[in-house]
């Protein structure tokens, strides 16, 4: 059998028609950019979020970037971030002048909250939490910090739409939330988008403007902007999908369920969820110390896998300028060597669920 990493197709197929009838209906309104349907999917994901605005953007990267910049984070301040996460969370920071500053990850692979008071110095502005794979990092505890040390608590949630932390959802905890809408998220639309949400009316202001090149009336730039805008096809596929949201999000905790019942070779370490957070399984993310072997094992046997993220971002060529070497993060470095993530996605059969398990119990 042949099991592809992902399969957006079926995604969309399941929905079709109505996927189908949002996007004839944005070609024919004649009206394709900052209109209708972007303000229809920013309320309603707002709403979803339970927070008070949303401002739709061009993507997550977009969305961390404008972040730091509309709480005028830069050049001379440091900002506190997974040394596990995905580049562009560290991109961000980066692109405003800042100076990330890497913390090692928890058992959970999210911030290990025992680790983050010793890097707070008096250039700290702020704590990026991220909630890798879809699981919510510990927000009570980060949040405790933040207030503590007067820090913004920022979210790059582009891997956790709907996960909670003690009945709280992720992108409510921070002053302001980064979503991303990238194909492969939880919450995809079919192409680049992304988006903030935040309860601070001046941010949101802000944000608003910084994503239409500085301006709030056409013409009139009050300050430097870009053009980063979530265009009206993908605002209305969007809503297609958020509509039906909670059953895509059950469907994958189904599949994540059967593989955790089902795994079992002493070879795997299995992923595990913190007590009072939720996972909505963005990722199944898997360990082995034969990982290697393991990954080339199940491509022999049609099933492909992915390696998220097989570089951590102190490593990269990128970065090389902050000064980092390999053994600086060691837990980092040592999830980087191991871990694997599984086929999980839309659409995908009972069938397929259980050959990847059988395959890798044999
Ligand atoms: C995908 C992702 C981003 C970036 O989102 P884009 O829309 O691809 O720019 C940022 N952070 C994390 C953790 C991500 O997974």
């Amino acid at each position: 059998m042949e099991i592809k990493f992902n399969q957006l197709i079926r995604g969309y197929q399941k929905f079709k028609d109505e996927y189908d009838k949002a996007a004839i209906s944005v070609l024919e309104s004649g009206w394709y950019v900052m209109g209708k349907e972007l303000e229809r999917f920013e309320y309603k994901f707002a709403e979803f979020i339970g927070s008070k605005y949303c401002v739709g953007l061009n993507s997550g990267l977009d969305a961390l970037r404008l972040a730091f910049r509309a709480l005028n984070i830069g050049e001379g301040d440091e900002v506190i971030v997974p040394a596990n996460t995905f580049i562009a969370s560290v991109l961000g920071i980066t692109e405003n002048g800042a100076t990330p500053v890497f913390v090692e990850p928890d058992e959970f692979y999210n911030l290990d909250t025992e680790l983050i008071e010793e890097k707070i110095t008096g250039k700290t502005k702020a704590i990026l939490a991220v909630h890798l794979y879809g699981q919510a990092a510990n927000m009570t505890i980060l949040s405790k910090i933040s207030s503590k040390y007067n820090l913004y608590l920022i979210e790059d949630c582009a891997q956790s739409h709907g996960a909670r932390y003690e009945g709280k959802m992720t992108g409510t905890w921070g002053a302001i939330s980064c979503f991303s809408f990238y194909p492969t998220k939880n919450l995809g639309a079919f192409g680049d988008s992304g988006a903030i949400v935040t309860d601070n009316e001046e941010i949101n202001e802000k944000i608003k403007m910084l994503r239409n090149y500085g301006s709030k009336i056409k013409y009139h730039n009050e300050i430097l902007g870009i053009n980063s805008r979530l265009d009206e096809m993908q605002a209305a596929l969007l809503y297609v999908k958020l509509k039906h949201y909670d059953e895509l999000r059950l469907e994958r905790e189904m599949i994540a369920k059967k593989y955790l019942d089902g795994i079992n070779n002493e070879n795997i370490i299995l992923p595990t969820i913190r007590n009072a957070a939720e996972h909505v399984w963005h990722l199944f993310v898997i360990r082995s110390r034969k990982r290697n072997e393991v990954q080339s094992y199940l491509a022999n046997k049609g099933i492909e896998t992915r390696i998220h993220y097989p570089i951590p971002p102190h490593l990269s060529e990128a970065y090389g300028y902050l000064g980092h070497k390999a053994g600086d993060f060691p837990v980092t470095e040592d999830y980087a060597n191991t871990v694997l993530s599984l086929p999980l996605y839309e659409g995908m059969t009972d069938e397929e669920i259980d050959y990847v398990i059988k395959t890798i119990n044999d």
